[in-house]
């Protein structure tokens, strides 16, 4: 069933989710790292390793798109465009990693963009307003399933290939899977390892499908050959949007 959606910043759904915590009286502390143990739930995010990805994600004002969402894939990389709060415009792109020697920020990501071939894309975001703060770069991950503490949920557990947009939402999803163990450990029902095995299954079988279904198509999205095929099917609407989004849903 297709039901809306509505775009927010990390910052925004971040700041929503620890005052909503706060008040139904979680305690929070921040600035601080703690290590894997029995008894503590691994949401440490992806762990690093070596990886041949670039993640770039900016925010930008002044950028008129034509849809919600716009999508621009190259053997290069893969970027989306998406409308989040006060008319911002969220960009998030994953590139082959090159290096670009002295080059950062929002400049990093044009050069990638052209690096890409996306030159009209580069062109307009150059006319629009780059918000610099809101710049972040990631590597050193792999997608798919992560070999990391006996009982992690997020990516810490898997990592979806980001064109799919599903990574926040296996978060949460992943958290719920989560909570029946965590519940049954907390009551004596359950060791430790058991609840995490239970966990883990329970996530392996929400998620396969997507997890398979993503990592196919996003080879596909990179290799050259296959998005000419892809370019003449959208060019006769012949692209099964919806089934695509289902498989990866
Ligand atoms: C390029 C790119 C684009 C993406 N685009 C989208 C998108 O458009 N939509 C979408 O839904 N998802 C997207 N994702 C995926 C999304 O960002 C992740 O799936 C999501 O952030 C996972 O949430 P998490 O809480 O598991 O991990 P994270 O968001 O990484 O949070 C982990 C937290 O744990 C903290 N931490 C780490 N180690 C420790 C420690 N030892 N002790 C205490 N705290 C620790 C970290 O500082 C961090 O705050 C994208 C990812 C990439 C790489």
């Amino acid at each position: 069933m297709a039901l809306p959606g509505r775009g927010i910043s990390r910052w925004k759904l971040d700041d929503h989710l620890q005052r909503q915590f706060v008040s139904l009286g979680g305690g929070l502390v921040t600035n601080s790292r703690i290590a894997p143990a029995s008894g503590v739930i691994w949401a440490a995010g992806r762990p690093r390793q070596p990886s041949p990805w670039l993640g770039l994600k900016c925010h930008a004002r002044k950028l008129p798109l034509t849809h919600d969402l716009e999508m621009f894939t190259s053997p290069g990389g893969y970027i989306g465009l998406a409308k989040i709060e006060d008319g911002m415009v969220n960009l998030c792109g994953l590139f082959r990693a090159r290096l670009a020697r002295g080059v950062k920020g929002s400049a990093l990501l044009l050069t990638m963009l052209r690096e890409s071939s996306l030159h009209a894309l580069a062109d307009r975001l150059e006319a629009a307003d780059l918000d610099e703060s809101s710049f972040c770069g990631v590597a050193g991950f792999q997608t798919g399933l992560q070999t990391g503490p006996a009982f992690s949920i997020g990516d810490a557990a898997s990592m979806i290939p980001p064109f799919t947009g599903n990574g926040m939402s296996m978060a949460f999803e992943s958290a719920e899977c989560a909570l029946q163990p965590a519940l049954d450990y907390a009551a004596g029902r359950k060791s430790w390892l058991e609840a995490a095995e239970t966990a883990t299954a329970s996530q392996a079988s929400r998620f396969k499908r997507r997890l398979t279904a993503a990592t196919i198509l996003h080879h596909l999205l990179m290799n050259r050959a296959a998005l000419r095929i892809t370019r003449t099917l959208a060019r006769r609407n012949m692209v099964p949007v919806q089934t695509l989004l289902h498989l990866v849903r």
